[in-house]
């Protein structure tokens, strides 16, 4: 058995590798190179381990071909997924303050830590499989979530679901047509890209956000959820890994945690390594031109027009999202 042995290149910086099993605590062992493959594991109700999305777009577009990491049982390798490469600094604005019962943020979406080269570059391993074409700009996103959220009847996944402290936002787990985003789309090594305005966003949370444990084992605060709830990484009290199948069908549970300096028993996300990756559904309520605001549509409607996903072209692509 292994344990963790992700190989960091410094603070907010890149992963140069996977360890190929990720051994918690406790329970579970985690094979990072046959990961389940979240294709079909789409609902209309809360269900753990599946996604809730609010809407998919069968035409919608995402990667051409499915990668060599792709198993072909049903499991991919997350280790050989091809990654867009470079290593490009941003100016990240970034705030999170208190405002009586509300949390306010503001963020222009450049994250904290470096980017792939967006447009994905023809001659790399990515291009082959993903020819996102779009390009990361900076945006100007202010929202207000509840600072003290409570649980009420579960709500279906908008495609933004929340923030991470990088600055940048964290869409669901699903590409356009309603495809497992993690294991079809390529990322680069903090797992985001940006959709067709520019957008930045990952899909799960980023192994370049998710790098602190608390004392007792159990992950730091990666982010907020556009309900409120905090965001935490992969791990559990005592520091198992921790799975989708330990966690609720919203990709949550329930215990003490530190929430703005004090310890209180509050329900809370979790990050995995498996599908759906972080939330599946909402548990408090949220104000759906929130998600729509961060997804990078909030100002002027739907943000374009979607390109068709098959064939492959041999020209590069129209913008497309997410
Ligand atoms: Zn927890
Ligand atoms: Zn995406």
């Amino acid at each position: 058995m292994h344990r963790i042995s992700r190989i960091l290149a410094g603070a907010g910086a890149a992963i140069a590798a996977f360890a190929v099993t990720v051994a918690g605590a406790l329970a579970h062992d985690v094979d990072l190179t046959r990961l389940p493959v979240g294709d079909g594991r789409v609902s209309s109700s809360p269900q753990a381990g599946w996604v809730w999305a609010c809407r998919v777009n069968p035409q919608g577009g995402g990667a051409h071909q499915q990668g060599p990491w792709f198993n072909g049982d049903g499991t991919y390798d997350l280790t050989a997924k091809a990654i867009v490469p470079g290593n490009v600094m941003w100016n990240p604005k970034f705030s999170i303050t208190e405002q009586g019962d509300s949390r306010v943020f503001s963020t222009n979406d450049l994250p904290n830590h470096g980017t792939g080269v967006y447009p994905i570059g023809r001659n790399t391993d990515a291009y082959k499989y993903d020819r996102n074409p779009n390009s990361i700009s900076e945006q100007n996103i202010s929202f207000t979530v509840p600072a003290n959220p409570a649980l009420a009847s579960p709500g279906c996944a908008p495609g933004a679901v929340g923030v991470l402290i990088s600055g940048s936002v964290l869409f669901n787990p699903l590409d356009e047509p309603g495809r497992d985003a993690v294991a079809w789309e390529t990322q680069d090594r903090c797992q985001g890209h940006p959709q067709m305005t520019g957008v930045y966003h990952y899909h799960s949370v980023s192994t370049c956000v998710d790098t602190e444990t608390l004392a007792n084992g159990h992950s730091a605060l990666v982010g907020y959820a556009i309900d409120g709830f905090g965001i935490f990484g992969r791990k559990g009290v005592g520091g198992e890994t921790l799975v989708s199948a330990d966690l609720d069908e919203c990709h949550g549970h329930t215990h003490e945690i530190e929430w703005d300096g004090r310890t209180v028993d509050m329900y809370h996300y979790h990050a995995t390594w498996d599908f759906p990756y972080t939330i599946g559904c909402l548990r408090g309520s949220y104000d759906a031109s929130v998600a729509r605001l961060l997804g990078g549509g909030g100002t002027g409607g739907r943000a374009g027009a979607t390109r068709p996903n098959q064939p492959p072209r041999r020209q590069a692509p129209p913008p497309r999202r997410p």
